[in-house]
């Protein structure tokens, strides 16, 4: 644990610099407790229009000494709390370069901390810059590493081609459809899977509350002509449960929404080929599924039984020739940069496969370590690539992707990831995932249902946002699925207005 004894900023900032500083060691306390400390920091904030801050950085004894200082432009009515967002941007700015600075390490998202990038990209234009000041800003202000800002140039391009209307999205929803069951539970995971073997009765259970949840929520939407962007089934692995099963939720999604042949993409997360059947795909086929999900993660077979994916590299092949012949004509294959005992060499092998299958898109997830899995639990059992090594092979991916057509078109980043990366969607031209693209940039509400599923309700009165979880355990879930309706729709009612609302913007 490093410990740093900070003087001269507000306590309310020392979460700020404990995540700045996280970004460059393991664990780190920060407090206005000198004894003991490993570091000293000592600030200089002058308030004004712009922000001043200087930082001086001691090592114990005064042996190393490296100083910053930033100024941060704050526009007249930028008050209160969008005042102080500028004086922690200036502290994290100051903090950042004498961090750098000491340890060499250049940090490629700057004092990014937050999952998406891209929506502090789409702010900026909103705001009426133009694409060369938001670029600047992004250097200067935010000190992201110049192929971090062409990357999110090139997203955000890409998502308003995709998506024209994708600042007037909130006159529609999606709707994100959580099934809890996969086959196993990978090392990795975080999201709500439960194993569905022996599970039946819960299933089922589980399956009557979705359908109850489908019906009020249909209602809701028709009751305010509400039109829906995209379907999103994910979870878990939807496909893990029957055929029979998914045909009977499909039925019942089509019987309850409201302009349901208008939705403009309906996508079924089949990312477990060990739960693909001819049977089950040729249900998606039939109704008309617009994109799936075959995730191989990786095709070295030793890496799959380390995380416990419980399929082999064949079973992802088969089952992905399998959709191909049943006609499903836009396939997304995840993989994860960074698994254990996989570096440059290992990632250029599984690069070479994709080259031959060819997927409609490609998400490339760098590694992360989430609070919870059993990889965390069990972090020192894995062996795992170095800062360089991670930044090279996300490099890598994305020189690859160029030369096969691929584009990017949304990003996101996690707590804890390798080498402080990211993860990227690619695809063809044409085949993005609009919900992707939805979720990623909350431009629109997100209704949520099943387990696990949260619902980010966006007003389109005040234009704030407010998360709804849904239970994530099934058993949860199926004991407090009617309170759990009743209590959504009411904060869906609050955001929406009663009667007509009226739109902002
Ligand atoms: S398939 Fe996905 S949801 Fe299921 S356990 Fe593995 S990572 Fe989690």
């Amino acid at each position: 644990m490093m410990k740093i004894h900070v003087t001269g900023v507000d306590p309310a900032f020392y979460r700020d610099i404990e995540l700045i500083a996280g970004l460059f060691m393991e664990e780190v306390k920060v407090s206005d407790e000198p004894d003991g400390a490993d570091l000293l920091l000592q600030f200089n904030v002058e308030d004004g229009r712009p922000v001043r801050a200087r930082v001086t950085m001691t090592e114990p004894g005064g042996s190393r000494v490296w100083r910053a200082e930033h100024q941060r432009e704050v526009k007249p009515d930028e008050q209160g709390k969008e005042y102080r967002k500028r004086v922690k941007q200036a502290v994290s700015h100051v903090l950042l370069s004498v961090l750098q600075e000491s340890t060499g390490i250049i940090q490629p998202w700057g004092i990014l901390t937050g999952v998406r990038p891209t929506k502090l990209l789409h702010t900026l234009l909103l705001a009426g810059k133009s694409m060369d000041e938001a670029e600047q800003i992004l250097l200067r202000d935010y000190q992201l590493r110049p192929e971090k800002v062409e990357l999110l140039k090139e997203i955000v391009h890409r998502q308003t081609a995709v998506l024209p209307d994708l600042y007037e999205l909130d006159k529609e929803v999606s709707l994100y459809i959580g099934i809890p069951f996969c086959p196993t539970k990978c090392a990795y995971c975080t999201f709500p899977a439960y194993a569905i073997q022996g599970r039946t009765g819960s299933v089922e259970q589980f399956l009557a509350g979705l359908h109850e949840e489908i019906d009020a929520v249909g209602a809701w939407l028709k009751q305010r002509n509400l039109p829906v962007t995209t379907i999103y089934f994910g979870g878990g692995t939807p496909t893990s449960i029957t055929a029979e099963q998914m045909e009977t939720l499909f039925e019942r999604m089509k019987k309850s929404i409201p302009f349901y042949e208008q939705v403009r993409e309906f996508t079924v997360e089949a990312g477990r080929p060990d739960t693909l059947t001819e049977e089950k795909l040729d249900l998606l086929k039939r109704w008309k599924v617009d994109r799936i999900s075959i995730n191989p993660q990786s095709f070295k077979e030793e890496t799959l039984k380390l995380i416990g994916r419980h399929h082999t590299v064949q079973e992802t092949l088969e089952k992905y020739q399998l959709a191909r012949q049943m006609g499903l004509n836009n396939i997304n294959m995840d993989l994860i940069i960074g698994l254990p005992g996989e570096g440059i060499e290992t990632f250029r092998q599984t690069l070479d496969v994709m080259k031959e299958l060819r997927p409609e898109s490609l998400t490339v997830h760098t590694l992360s370590f989430k609070r919870g899995s059993i990889m965390t639990q069990n972090k020192e059992k894995y062996r795992v690539a170095g800062r360089d090594e991670t930044g090279e092979m996300v490099r890598l991916a994305r020189e690859w992707a160029k030369e096969m057509g691929y584009v990017p078109y949304y990003l996101y980043r996690q707590k804890n990831i390798l080498g402080n990366q990211e993860n990227v969607g690619y695809a063809f031209p044409g085949e993005e995932s609009l919900y992707n693209i939805v979720i990623m940039e909350e431009r629109q509400t997100i209704i949520g249902l099943g387990c696990g599923a949260v619902s980010k309700i966006i007003s389109p009165v005040t234009g704030r946002i407010n998360r709804w979880p849904n239970p994530k355990e099934p058993q949860a879930y199926i004991n407090t699925y009617r309170q759990q309706i009743a209590d959504k729709l009411k904060a869906l009612d609050e955001a929406y207005g009663v009667g007509e609302y009226s739109r902002i913007g």
